[in-house]
């Protein structure tokens, strides 16, 4: 009889445990992904951006100065315009480029997802 309430304790700390590691991890993803674009944040580095301008129509995200241009000379050498304009601007830099932009466009539709809004409702539930 004492192995029976054992053995059903150490289920019991078996499945707490397995519901805790789950909110931990659920915790994680809606952290990462809740805040979304930010303005006043650039999309691609992170850094603050000082004095916020209007970006461009062609600019996808909010980009500081600096990764506004190397998103735009991404885009010229995409489409055909132009040599690259620095050593950097490789055939690897181009596809850095290509996968963020696929990075960025996959949050935005898991973002916007039936699963992530159900687990940021039961996340904001929670705390
Ligand atoms: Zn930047």
């Amino acid at each position: 009889m004492a192995e029976v309430i054992d053995l059903n304790l150490r289920h019991k700390h078996q499945r707490k445990k397995l519901e805790n590691q789950a909110k931990q991890r659920a915790a994680a993803v809606a952290s990462a992904l809740s805040c979304g674009l930010c303005p006043r944040r650039c999309a691609h580095c992170g850094m603050a951006i000082e004095t916020p301008v209007i970006p461009p129509p062609e600019a996808p995200y909010p980009f500081c100065g600096p990764c506004l241009e190397e998103y735009q000379a991404f885009r010229r050498l995409e489409n055909g315009q132009g040599e690259p304009e620095a050593y950097w601007h490789s055939p690897r830099w181009a596809e850095m480029w290509r996968y963020w932009l696929k990075h960025m466009k996959a949050c935005d539709e898991f973002r916007s997802s039936a699963e992530f809004l159900r687990l940021m409702r039961e996340h904001q539930e929670q705390s």
